[in-house]
């Protein structure tokens, strides 16, 4: 039987990419030269880096101004790493609280001694739908504006159409739809993302920035591996980076561009994300927890409203080879995870199997 893993993350992977891992270990078996085995130092390494970070170039499309930037700590990391580096001259700034990841990243600023001003938020109604910035928000107050364009756990998103726009620095977390769908990196000044929902497994996070901000920055009294100078002057490579997760992150980025880089993604995505609002939509028995514009592409959380069945259902899928569809414990119900190496055959076997459930639940609702 086929089956599909629709993990929040780490998430699925190109098939392609686990069979090219596969074959490379097995290759380099003999000689103990294997990618887990050699020095970061080595001219094999050198050239999978400026590979990796040439292919997120052109995916991309990054101006000369941006620099790319491999670091460990995962998204979370950078919810501290960001306001350190940036947050330097007004020691404050603003953050439109549209998710959990969004909430933690201003709490995380807080405990870095920064002042995090939730300027809106959509918390006290489970964040639902995304908190807009308001009319008369100041940008001039703030060190930058973060934002997380997509909320993994809530299934919303702030789409290239739908960006906050503000005359400041802008910041974005797009740990779970970077190269999902087009964004214009002109309008930011950085963007973070840890690989493993979108680009490969954990433990690299990537991160681009906008150089000519960056020179600006006084961090004297920040220490070298939380400073992004440190990663700019040595090539990422100012300890010993993850080695094996920029090799896979670099293997991922080829099939993107195989596929035919990321307008061929978003088409993709958003054919599977359509697919599976429409069928949502259309139902008298699972309903969408969002709606409209804020739709995310590549998390879509839904439910029967009824907890303990869902969870009965999301459980009940493993037989027919769906894999982790039940929600964030914060949100309940379902989710499905479609980012760029799901298939569109996850998705028409998940409507497939949601049928046959509503056909033998369909009274215990
Ligand atoms: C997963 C995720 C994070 C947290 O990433 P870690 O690598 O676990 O630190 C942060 N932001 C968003 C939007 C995420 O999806």
């Amino acid at each position: 039987m086929q089956s599909y893993n629709f993990s929040a993350g780490p998430a699925v992977m190109p098939s392609e990419v686990l069979a090219q891992i596969q074959a490379d270990l097995a290759q380099s078996q003999k000689g103990h030269m294997s990618i887990l085995e050699i020095s970061h130092r080595s001219l094999t390494f050198d050239k999978i880096v400026d590979q990796a970070k040439d292919r997120l170039r052109e995916l991309m499309n990054l101006p000369q101004d941006y620099e790319v930037l491999f670091v460990q700590g995962g998204g979370s990391l950078q919810f501290e790493m960001v306001p350190l580096n940036f947050a330097n001259q007004k020691h404050q700034i603003a953050v439109l609280d549209s998710g959990n990841f969004a909430h933690k990243a201003a709490q995380a600023a807080q405990a870095e001694g920064v002042s995090a001003k939730i300027v809106a938020s959509s918390r006290d109604e489970k964040y639902r739908y995304l908190p807009q910035l308001p009319a008369d928000f100041s940008a001039p107050a703030y060190d930058y504006l973060h934002i997380t364009t997509n909320n993994t756990i809530e299934g919303t998103c702030y789409h290239q159409s739908n960006l906050p726009q503000t005359t400041g620095p802008l910041v974005a977390d797009m740990s779970s739809n970077i190269l999902a769908e087009p964004y214009d990196v002109r309008n930011f000044d950085l963007i973070f993302a840890g690989a493993q929902k979108n680009l490969g497994p954990a433990g690299v996070t990537v991160v681009i920035v906008k150089k000519s901000w960056l020179a600006q920055q006084n961090v004297t009294k920040v220490g070298p591996m939380m400073r992004y100078q440190s990663y700019l002057d040595k090539n990422s490579m100012y300890n010993t980076p993850p080695v094996f997760n920029i090799y896979a992150l670099n293997l991922v980025l080829g099939w993107v561009q195989d596929q035919g880089g990321v307008p061929a993604m978003y088409a993709a995505n958003q054919k599977k994300a359509q697919l599976l609002y429409d069928y949502l939509d259309q139902s008298d028995f699972y309903h969408p927890l969002v709606t409209g514009a804020d739709r995310s592409l590549t998390n879509v959380v839904f439910s029967t409203g009824n907890d303990q069945l869902d969870q009965t259902i999301a459980q009940q899928a493993q037989e027919y080879g769906l894999y982790n569809l039940a929600g964030h414990r914060s949100v309940g119900g379902f989710r499905a995870s479609l980012y760029n190496a799901q298939p569109l055959a996850a998705v028409t076997a998940l409507i497939d199997y949601l049928d046959k459930a509503q056909k033998e639940h369909q009274n215990e609702r």
